[in-house]
């Protein structure tokens, strides 16, 4: 199946019907093909609202959750945004057309290699990813307006958090990685940190150091 425009409307509806309701993220979502992102036996599945294998072992996570963790970081056009877990490339994509630069990391440097080769043919120019154990950030980037972890931490990880612009907004899952996780959103504010519980999700877990391919 191509992203055409009745596999298009199909991908929106079910994304609006998941609350999903903001425009701009909307409009990014319509305009990246999720279908460049998976190889292989999975592709004909690349419109329906479900996570799929991708290589290493790790998964590209479900549209609307995409949807819901990009809205919530309410992305402005001059925002620096760090995603940890590049993963598929798919999230740092719908980042890019919202950011004005996206940095992104995995730990695994196939997954990063094979993330950059769709940004190159999709022209996406402002992203950078890095092969890197993103829980410890990016400390040469730093600070960020935003930050978005993809992988499920038992906390938000402290240099994440100190990488975090007052005023700033960071999503992350939190939970044992075997459980139900939650998905949080912090809020960096003068005097601390502010969290507020969005959801219940199910991601792969945050791993330390790198992989070994
Ligand atoms: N955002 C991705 C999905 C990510 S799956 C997408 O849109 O396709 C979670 C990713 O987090 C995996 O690719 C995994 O390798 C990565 N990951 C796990 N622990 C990590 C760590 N400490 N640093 C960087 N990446 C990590």
């Amino acid at each position: 199946m191509s992203f055409d425009a009745e596999a298009k409307m199909q991908f929106l509806f079910a994304l609006r019907s998941k609350g999903v309701t903001d425009k701009a993220v909307l409009n990014a979502m319509e305009r990246v093909d999720r279908g460049r992102f998976i190889q292989g036996y999975f592709t004909d599945r690349a419109y329906d609202d479900m996570p799929l294998p991708i290589a290493c072992g790790q998964t590209i996570s479900q549209p609307s959750v995409v949807g819901l963790m990009t809205q919530a970081l309410k992305i402005g056009p001059r925002d620096k945004v760090l995603e940890v877990g590049t993963g598929s490339g798919y999230q740092a994509a719908i980042l890019s057309q919202l950011a004005r630069r996206v940095y992104t990391v995995d730990r695994h440097r196939r997954l990063v290699h094979a993330a950059r080769a769709v940004f190159d043919a999709l022209e996406l120019s402002n992203i950078t990813a890095f092969t890197a154990d993103g829980s410890f950030g990016l400390p040469d980037q730093a600070p960020f307006d935003r930050i978005i972890v993809t992988a499920a931490a038992e906390d938000p990880p402290g240099p994440l958090l100190a990488q975090l612009k007052i005023g700033g907004i960071m999503v992350v899952p939190v939970g044992q990685s075997d459980a139900v996780q939650s998905l949080i959103r912090v809020t960096r504010t003068d005097s601390g940190y502010e969290y507020h519980e969005m959801r219940p999700v199910r991601f792969v877990p945050l791993v330390e150091g790198l992989g070994k391919d």
